[in-house]
C-alpha cells in the first residue's frame, strides 16, 4: 500500500520569522503514522528550515539544476540540496514550465540526476486551461510522464505531482472526480509503459487549491495517494491537510 504523501510548496513566500513561527506550529503537529510530510522551502532558507524543522517532517527544495557544480550563476545542485540535510526536489512544477519556460527536455534532465544524486523527486504534470478544454488533458499529461519516466531507473524516490494549472492558485480545485479520472490514467499509463508494480508503488499526489475543507473529500479518492499544497501550506490549515487521511 501507498504511503499518504503531503508535501507543502512554501513558493517564494515568508522570511525567517514568520517560517519560524510556522516551523514551530508544524512542530507540535501529530504526523499520522499512516502519511509522510514534506516541506519545500525556498532555496536560501533550505538549511535553516532544516536545522529548526522536526525530523518527523522532511524538507524539498522548490527546483534544482541538471549537472553536480560547475559556472552556472544563480544554479543550485542535488548536491548542495542534500549538504542543507534536505533530501527531496520539486520538479517540473507548472510554474518553472509556464513562467521560466522550462521544457519537457530540461525537467528529464533535472530528474535523471536529482535521483541519480539520491534525491527523492515530486515531479510535477498538469494541462492548462485551454489544453483541457480542448479535450487533450490525456496526451498533455502521458507527454509530460514520458518525459519524465525516460529520465527514471529507479521509481521508490519518484512522486508524481497532477496539478492542472487552472486549479493552482485560484481556488478553482479539481473535483475528487475530475482528480481521480486523470489519477486513474495516469497510474494505467505506468501500468502499461514502466510496469505493474511500478503503477502500483509510486504515490501520484494531486494540487491545486487543496484546503482543509475540501482535502478529506480528495483523500478518499482511490487513486489520489496526497497532495502537493501551495497556499493553504502557509496557513494553520496545513495541519488539518496531514491528518486528511487520518
Ligand atoms: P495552490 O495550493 O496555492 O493552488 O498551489 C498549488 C501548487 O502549485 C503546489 O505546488
Amino acid at each position: 500500500s501507498r504511503k499518504f504523501f503531503v508535501g507543502g510548496n512554501w513558493k517564494m513566500n515568508g522570511d525567517k520569522k514568520c517560517l519560524g513561527e510556522l516551523i514551530t506550529s508544524m512542530n507540535g503537529a501529530k504526523v499520522p503514522a499512516n502519511t509522510e510530510v514534506v516541506c519545500g522551502a525556498p532555496s536560501i532558507y533550505l538549511d535553516f528550515v532544516r536545522q529548526k524543522l522536526d525530523a518527523k517532517i522532511g524538507v524539498a527544495a522548490q527546483n534544482c539544476y541538471k549537472v553536480a557544480k560547475g559556472a552556472f550563476t544563480g544554479e543550485i545542485s542535488p548536491a548542495m540540496i542534500k549538504d542543507c540535510g534536505a533530501n527531496w526536489v520539486i520538479l517540473g512544477h507548472s510554474e518553472r514550465r509556464h513562467i521560466f519556460g522550462e521544457s519537457d527536455e530540461l525537467i528529464g534532465q533535472k530528474v535523471a540526476h536529482a535521483l541519480s544524486e539520491g534525491l527523492g523527486v515530486i515531479a510535477c504534470i498538469g494541462e492548462k486551461l485551454d489544453e483541457r478544454e480542448a479535450g487533450i488533458t490525456d496526451k498533455v499529461v502521458f507527454d509530460q510522464t514520458k518525459a519524465i519516466a525516460d529520465n527514471v531507473k529507479d521509481w521508490c524516490k519518484v512522486v508524481l505531482a497532477y496539478e492542472p494549472v487552472w486549479a493552482i492558485g485560484t481556488g478553482k480545485t479539481a473535483t475528487p472526480q475530475q482528480a481521480q479520472e486523470v489519477h486513474e490514467k495516469l497510474r494505467c499509463w505506468l501500468k502499461t509503459h514502466v510496469s505493474e508494480p511500478v503503477s502500483q508503488s509510486t504515490r501520484i499526489i494531486y494540487g491545486g487549491s487543496v484546503t482543509g475543507a475540501n482535502c478529506k473529500d480528495l483523500a478518499c479518492q482511490p487513486d489520489v495517494d496526497g497532495f502537493l499544497v501551495g497556499g493553504a501550506s502557509l496557513k494553520p490549515e496545513f495541519l488539518d491537510i496531514i491528518q486528511a487521511k487520518n
